[in-house]
């Protein structure tokens, strides 16, 4: 830190990102990126659209929330498009957070919730998971805070009804509950019906990981139209033009072969299926998967020892030193070829 970095964050620890090493060619199952390329709709629509850089993107994204709506069943007004879904909750914790509207989130969960809070100012409370790493909807009845939920959740995988989603929904009418979708298309119930009847709901979701566009980066929210334009109160007071050209016109040709990527996550599904029943006869614990990585442990070897040794065999897969999480890793779902490279470089692994 700088002597002139504010006094404001100099308490901040900024979110770790999955690792991106350079140094060799990896079979990367660290970060939930789709192994699977764009549709070619993308990429000519990309080509086409850059011949228009030269003009600033359209800041309300008419053309691509028109095909949202289309394909979703939500009205324009009730639909944002961010700079990935980091951004809209990141706006969604700066629109509806502060000293007398905490939030709350479970301690087992997306790593990004609690820097969002920390860099607002937001009190927050971390819900432990129940044994199993079970979300008990029971811990988030009529609390009197703001929640924010990864429904499936990362990094188990796991998945709560949506008929607890909506009790948690209607047990606080007075906050606001983010239902963060990140992984929903890989088996989850979606949410995004209710938003119709509940003012206080807002659905994140994004293009980076059933979509192929992590590089892109493309989110969006569904809500309340009061909700979405508290959000766009704070998007027009940072960065009006959030969306680029080229993200915007890809996401319009994504949703047009919408078929395509939905068709990629039932491949990712059979694939899922697969690798946990290899690595159940390997004796691992498997955590039952709606997403498209596995949450896994084993009594024969330590989850950071386990991320090395792939690590030396050429396989990223993600470990994350917390407690209550030490001795797992989260598996990314590839393709049915890097996923035989997994098992066997774990049977190897195991051999020595
Ligand atoms: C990946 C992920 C996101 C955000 O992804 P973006 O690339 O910013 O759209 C949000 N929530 C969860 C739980 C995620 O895993």
């Amino acid at each position: 830190m700088s002597r002139y970095f504010s006094e404001r964050y100099a308490g901040l620890e900024p979110y770790v990102p999955g690792e991106q090493p350079r140094d060799r060619k990896y079979i990367k199952l660290n970060t939930n990126e789709s192994p699977f390329p764009p549709s070619p709709l993308v990429e000519r629509a990309v080509a086409e659209e850059s011949r228009l850089l030269q003009l600033y993107s359209d800041p309300d994204c008419r053309k691509l929330r028109e095909k949202m709506s289309e394909v979703f069943g939500v009205s324009q007004d009730r639909i944002i498009m961010t700079n990935g879904s980091d951004e809209v909750l990141q706006f969604a914790f700066m629109a509806f957070g502060d000293r007398e509207h905490p939030f709350a989130f479970a301690d087992i969960t997306y790593g990004f919730y609690p820097v969002f809070a920390r860099l607002n100012h937001i009190p927050y409370e971390e819900i432990p998971l129940k044994e199993g790493f079970f979300v008990d909807p029971q811990d988030y009845m009529g609390i009197g805070k703001n929640i924010v939920i990864a429904n499936p959740n990362a990094p188990t995988g796991l998945c709560l009804p949506l008929a607890s989603i909506e009790e948690i929904v209607k047990s606080n009418p007075d906050n606001v509950v983010i239902v963060d979708e990140a992984y929903v298309d890989f088996g989850g119930e979606s949410a995004i019906g209710l938003v119709e009847r509940y003012d206080n709901l807002l659905v994140a979701g994004t293009f980076s990981k059933s979509r192929s566009m992590a590089g892109a980066r493309l989110g969006f929210g569904f809500g309340n139209e009061g909700l979405i334009a508290d959000l766009n109160r704070i998007r027009y007071s940072t960065n009006p033009y959030n969306v680029n050209r080229l993200t915007a016109a890809a996401g319009i040709a994504a949703l047009t072969e919408n078929e395509y990527y939905m068709h990629k996550c039932q491949v990712i599904q059979a694939n899922r299926q697969w690798t946990a029943g290899r690595l159940e006869e390997l004796g691992f614990h498997v955590l039952p998967s709606k997403a498209n990585f596995l949450f896994v442990s084993s009594e024969r070897i330590e989850g950071a020892v386990l991320y090395r040794a792939l690590r030396e065999r050429g396989i990223l897969v993600r470990h994350f030193d917390q407690e209550r999480v030490r001795g797992y890793n989260r598996i990314t779902i590839g393709t049915m070829e890097e996923m035989k490279a997994l098992v066997h470089a774990i049977e190897d692994i195991f051999a020595d």
